[in-house]
């Protein structure tokens, strides 16, 4: 076992509320939250505080408390953190939503979290009407967040309408430590599943990172990571708004916005995902903007190549860190804490952040692998406990007791390294899950999805490495008897389906999926016949 070099932090036993906003002083309220990075529109804290207590005020007298989940479909604009903030504050769980999901997706997220209301923004109702109806939804339960006016809201209630009926927050004592935020994730098999964070465990997790990211009220932090997802969830609402510093939204990337937006408003800290550290270190785009008021570029959710590290580090003069972690861990365990750069390799996730504690084990016998006197450790995969570990999957308790050991580690599925001096390197994944910038894509659910083709006897997806670096979905598939079906057919079969970051980008037809004796896709089979793969658009 081994854990974090740092001592351990003071972790309250509080609501997420509580613990970011509960110590705004006088000072606080006139400073700058959020800022809509497309209209520059400002919202400051006092604002905000005031904004998510009116939300909270709204819910409660609508009835929904502890045991009501509410669905938030909706990108990175400031009304997010209002509704996310609001709704833990009436004690109710949320579900949040990729912004990329077909009606489809969204539906089957709605209806297997159990979510009786939906938030979403107008340019999106006609995915969240359709998805609301598929899980049972009324239209009376869709609140539109940029629905001032009554043509856009189309019969549904409004942000606007909630906050201007300006109810005080409702007093109830929430108990930290139940479900609270149920983000989806495919963890290390099958489909995606509902993972139960607790206000607890995201108090935990920011308390945990501050020390390593040091974000300070002075930064202004770009907000482009998607909130919807656990990583730009806790450092983006969480830790950067818990510190007081500026946010500035994004509601998709663009790498020219982005980078006239860093250049505007001046931004300081941006948390990033590979893909966008290949833009920064490579595109000629960059040249024609002023990026030196960035002082640290954070990479997470996919591995981030070292040289491509420092080769952003040396064009933009700041210091670059990685992050590592799951949405099961809330989501951060790992990173390169920022006052120590420059001493640990940027191809490393760097050290376990506090409160934690790590094994590897050996991934054919499952046995603790030691940790080196010196040098590094053999590989093995990591698992990890500590007060960010999720309660659990959402009404799947086999999955969950599959996930976390007896002794409360959770398995990542990811294969590690560690040092002697407690520095780890991520170098393989064990488990299936394909990971597409940064978003997750569960072969299972595109494999379910392929035996849906009345054409198609058997299926197995994996994913492999473009030249680019980026990994994709393959699909293997075997044609129901003589059918004809070519490639093409698959893959738009699949794409009208799926979101597009899910979308089969090879096929190979075969005779049969290589299987074990219990059923089990033979995946390591498939990849070591995978050669080559196209390249990511
Ligand atoms: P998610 O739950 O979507 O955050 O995905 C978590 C998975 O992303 C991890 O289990 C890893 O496989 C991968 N991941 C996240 N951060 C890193 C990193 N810095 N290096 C390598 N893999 C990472």
């Amino acid at each position: 076992m081994f854990t974090s070099p740092y001592a351990d932090v003071e972790i309250p036993e509080t609501t997420l509320y509580e613990y970011l906003f509960g110590g705004l002083s006088i000072d606080d309220l006139d400073r700058v939250a959020l800022v809509d990075g497309a209209s520059g529109e400002e919202t400051s804290y006092g604002k905000l505080v005031g904004q998510i207590d009116a939300t909270a005020g709204w819910l409660a007298e609508q009835g929904v408390g502890p045991d009501t989940m509410l669905g938030l479909f909706c990108p990175n604009i400031p009304a997010f953190a209002v509704v996310f903030h609001g709704t833990l504050r009436a004690g109710a769980a949320i579900t949040t939503v990729n912004a990329l999901y077909t009606a489809e997706e969204v539906g089957r997220q709605l209806a297997d979290s159990g979510a009786t209301w939906l938030f979403t923004i107008s340019p999106f109702l006609k995915r969240a009407e359709a998805a609301a109806q598929a899980a049972g939804i009324p239209a009376g339960r869709i609140v539109v967040l940029d629905g001032g006016d009554p043509a856009v809201a189309a019969g549904h209630p409004s942000l606007t309408d909630v906050l201007q009926a300006g109810l005080p927050a409702p007093r109830l004592s929430v108990d930290p430590h139940a479900a609270a935020v149920v983000p989806y994730s495919s963890g290390t098999s099958g489909t995606p599943k509902g993972v139960m964070l607790s206000q607890y465990n995201l108090v935990a997790n920011v308390a945990q990172a501050r020390a390593f990211f040091r974000v300070t009220p002075d930064d202004v932090v770009l907000a482009v990571l998607p909130f919807f997802h656990i990583y730009g969830l806790t450092v983006l609402l969480n830790l950067a708004l818990g510190e007081r510093a500026r946010l500035v939204t994004m509601p998709k990337f663009d790498l020219a916005e982005f980078l006239r937006i860093t250049q505007d408003h001046r931004c300081t800290y941006l948390f990033i995902a590979p893909p966008i550290a290949v833009a920064l270190a490579k595109h000629p785009l960059v040249d024609r903007y002023d990026l030196s008021s960035v002082r640290v570029v954070l990479s997470g959710a996919a591995p981030l190549d070292g040289g491509l590290g420092h080769a952003v580090a040396s064009r933009l003069g700041c210091t670059v860190l990685q992050g590592y972690g799951m949405t099961e861990l809330s989501p951060v365990s790992h990173a390169i804490p920022r006052d120590d750069s420059g001493n640990i390799p940027l191809d490393s996730v760097g050290y376990t952040v506090p409160n934690t504690q790590c094994k590897l084990l050996d991934i054919a016998t499952d046995e603790e692998i030691e940790v080196p006197a010196e040098g590094a450790s053999a590989p093995g995969q990591l698992l990890v406990r500590g007060p960010q570990v999720m309660l659990g999957y959402l009404n799947r308790p086999d999955a969950t007791a599959a996930m976390i050991d007896p002794d409360g580690f959770l398995r990542t599925g990811d294969i590690a390294t560690v040092t002697a001096d407690g520095v780890v390197t991520i170098v393989d994944r064990l488990k299936e899950l394909i990971k597409y910038k940064g978003y997750q894509i569960a072969p299972a659910e595109l494999e379910a999805l392929l035996l849906t083709h009345p054409r198609i006897a058997d299926a197995a997806v994996i994913g492999v490495r473009t030249d680019d670096r980026e990994e994709v979905p393959k699909a293997f598939v075997v044609r129901q008897g003589a059918a004809e079906l070519g490639d093409d057919d698959v893959m738009e079969f699949v794409a009208a389906r799926v979101a597009p970051f899910k979308r089969i980008r090879s096929v190979e037809f075969v005779e049969v999926i290589p299987k074990s004796a219990s059923g089990k896709i033979l995946r390591r089979e498939l990849r070591a016949r995978t050669a080559a793969a196209p390249k990511a658009e």
